[in-house]
């Protein structure tokens, strides 16, 4: 064990509920984003947050020591679980030996194919790889009708700026993104000093329930439009669209939404975001 190791182990083991035998001789890459939970209480809480039930296929990314995937598997159903580092393997494998309702994928869930992984409906509960949080995040969305839900532990400032609310500094491209298609809430902070080794910042559990609450003529043009419109935050909305849209057509729209000529992008709710790019994209 380095010393780095050392003193994160040292730290976590204060906790009456910390699993020793679980984080020994783990040699943890930060390159993999390796930040690992050993609490039993709290992992148990964390499966409960993702609304885990005996009928559920779980699919977890990033089984880490497997901690997280063993109290998944003795609630759900089945657990899918995908790890990418190869130095994980035989002690996963001990692990899938005693519970035989997980199935390991020794691979980067990057290259998965989530519409062919499993037949019906999942529930997502990963502690992610905070460098990959997004493309895994935007992967799964692209296979939103594969979910009951996607519950992901994640660091707590993009959690925020997920669940963020219009009007907010934090509200911007991915709170109106994910929220057109999900409702999205933060059901725990998961500090710092939990996490073996210990990271920089807080995490955040971060819970995405699709709604069908907007008609959306197409997500990937929807996406675009976001974008475009949050290109410049300091600018107004029709100053940052008008490279698409005719500016007079832009004010008209944004008029009977109720919104003056100089309306930021910040200011405009998801659903007034979705009124405007359906009646904008047919001009
Ligand atoms: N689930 C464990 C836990 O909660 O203790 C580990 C979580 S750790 C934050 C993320 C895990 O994802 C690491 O074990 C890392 O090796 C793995 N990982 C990183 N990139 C991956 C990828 N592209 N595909 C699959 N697993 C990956």
């Amino acid at each position: 064990m380095s010393k780095y190791q050392e003193k994160n182990f040292k730290n976590n083991k204060k906790s009456s509920n910390f699993n020793e035998n679980n984080a020994k001789n783990i040699d943890f890459k930060k390159n993999l984003g390796q930040n690992f939970l050993f609490d039993t209480n709290l992992l148990k809480a964390i499966v409960r947050d993702g609304l885990v039930e005996k009928d559920d296929l779980v699919l977890e990314i990033g089984a880490g020591a497997g901690t997280l995937t063993k109290e998944i598997s003795l609630v759900a159903k089945k657990v899918i679980s995908f790890e990418i580092d190869k130095d994980l393997i035989e002690r996963l494998t001990k692990l899938q030996n005693e519970q035989s309702n997980i199935e390991f994928k020794f691979q980067d869930f990057m290259d998965a194919d989530v519409e062919t992984l499993f037949d019906g409906k999942a529930r997502v509960v990963a502690n992610i790889p905070y460098y990959i949080t997004t493309p895994i995040i935007f992967k799964l969305i692209n296979s939103i009708h594969k979910f009951k839900s996607i519950m992901v532990l994640i660091q707590k400032e993009v959690a925020d700026r997920f669940a963020s609310s219009c009007g907010t500094k934090e509200y911007g491209i991915t709170s109106v993104i994910l929220q057109s298609i999900f409702d999205v809430s933060i059901p725990r902070i998961v500090k710092k000093e939990c996490f073996t080794p210990m990271p920089k910042i807080d995490s955040a559990i971060c819970l995405l329930v699709p709604h069908n609450r907007y008609k959306i003529s197409s997500f990937d043009d929807f996406r675009n439009f976001v974008h475009l419109a949050f290109s410049m935050r300091r600018k107004t909305l029709v100053n940052n669209l008008k490279s698409k849209f005719e500016k007079e057509i832009v004010l008209k729209e944004l008029k009977e939404l109720g919104y003056g000529d100089s309306v930021r992008p910040e200011e405009i709710n998801v659903e007034n975001f979705i009124k405007l790019f359906e009646k904008l994209k047919n001009n």
